[in-house]
């Protein structure tokens, strides 16, 4: 079976890369992928897959049934979004958006998921349970996957896959992780309500903006010595807005950040942690508050039987020194997360890597992927399907 799907991939190589390319120079907007979508509408039509559209506002799903032999149900994950940046690479197929860029390689991502469903398309007299091509839009602002779940995509669905490409790991590499892989993302308003007044008579004032800065102190400090800190808690201000004059005390301040945690008790945790220190410095000091914690997307914690499956499919079709076990889990987030509270799944990471010039990371404007790991992503997601079912 692995030879086949190899066989088939590299057959399947050129048009792929031609898909990728059409994808990378016809990149849209989180939420607005109406060209892409109909494009791989098409392609998983003339391939004999049942398809819907306009799944998850703009997503599609493509299915094939197999031969029967098996019911379980896997569905393979891919994002469809680009970001809205100006892409800065040389090359022929750059984008033709102006300010809109795949600078996450969702190019890539849906590329592999068509090639899979192009290879199983041919297969599929030994396909022996169901599969469900999910193409997702709006990853980005991560809302697609909740969108893709409200219409129902993960009924009936026992496992599922994902993958994403990683620029610092090398092309032909798969990247492994047992256990969590992303963290908790979530976004933080914090507003303080002080009174103004003459900046020579603090005593007559609330002063806002210095009770800002005792609440990001506070919270910077309290997050080292009230979470445990084996389960890691980032949290960031990014943003502080207040005041008026040099000389005026600031009445209101008001502070943006995003909290990002790797456990899901101490993500539950957090949204009451906020509010007792910043409750506790304003009251102290007499300001008034208003807290808006916003629970975005969870942790991905990859299944470890599904992990397993991928990395053994990945040993088996290119040896175990094409497999990295990634030590760390990332801080960043993945909305593959919402999908895994329906069933267990797992992602890795495609190496996209190439040995020969500067890898930019994921979201620079010059971030290019080594095309070769289209094959590799796959080979690697059609064996371990197939390895599901075994
Ligand atoms: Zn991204
Ligand atoms: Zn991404």
């Amino acid at each position: 079976m692995l030879t086949q799907i190899k066989d088939l991939a590299k057959s399947l190589a050129p048009t792929l890369s031609e898909i990728r390319r059409h994808l990378h120079s016809h990149p849209e907007l989180s939420g607005h992928e109406q060209q892409t979508a109909a494009y791989v509408a098409g392609v998983l039509s003339s391939c004999g897959l049942q398809v819907r559209e306009g799944v998850g506002k703009v997503g599609v799903v493509g299915e094939l049934l197999g031969n029967g032999s098996d019911t379980r149900l896997l569905a393979i994950r891919t994002d469809m979004d680009a970001l809205p940046i100006q892409e800065r690479t040389d090359l022929a197929f750059a984008s033709r958006h102006p300010g809109i860029m795949h600078a996450c390689g969702h190019d890539v991502h849906t590329t592999v998921g068509l090639g899979t469903a192009m290879v199983w398309a041919q297969l599929r007299d030994v396909l022996p349970g169901r599969l469900r091509f999910l193409f997702q839009p709006a990853e980005e602002i991560a809302q697609g996957a909740a969108w893709m779940v409200k219409d129902g995509v993960m009924e009936d669905v026992s496992g599922i896959f994902s993958v994403h490409v990683f620029p610092s790991i090398a092309a032909g590499v798969v990247g492994i992780r047992y256990g969590v892989l992303t963290a908790a993302a979530d976004d933080l308003e914090i507003l303080i309500q002080g009174e103004s007044g003459h900046g020579a008579r603090p005593h007559e004032a609330i002063d806002a903006i210095w009770i800002a800065a005792q609440v990001i102190t506070a919270l910077q400090q309290a997050i080292s010595r009230t979470h445990n800190p084996l389960r890691p808690v980032v949290l960031t201000i990014g943003q502080i807005k207040g005041g008026r004059a040099s000389n005026v005390i600031a009445d209101q301040v008001r502070l943006l950040g995003t909290v990002r945690s790797l456990h899901p008790e101490t993500s539950l945790e957090l949204p009451a942690w906020v509010e007792q220190i910043v409750g506790g410095i304003c009251q102290t000091y007499g300001a008034k508050y208003e807290i808006k914690y916003h629970c975005g997307v969870p942790s991905v914690i990859n299944d470890f039987r599904l992990t397993r499956i991928l990395e053994m499919a990945a040993t088996e079709a290119w040896g175990a020194e094409q497999v990295q076990i990634i030590q760390e889990p990332s801080l960043g987030a993945e909305d593959f997360s919402v999908y895994l509270q329906h069933a267990p799944g797992s992602m890795f990471r495609l190496g996209v890597g190439n040995r020969d010039r500067p890898n930019y990371p994921l979201h620079h404007p010059q971030f290019e992927v080594d095309e070769s790991a289209i094959v590799t992503g796959v080979v690697t997601l059609a064996y371990a399907a197939y390895q599901y079912w075994q």
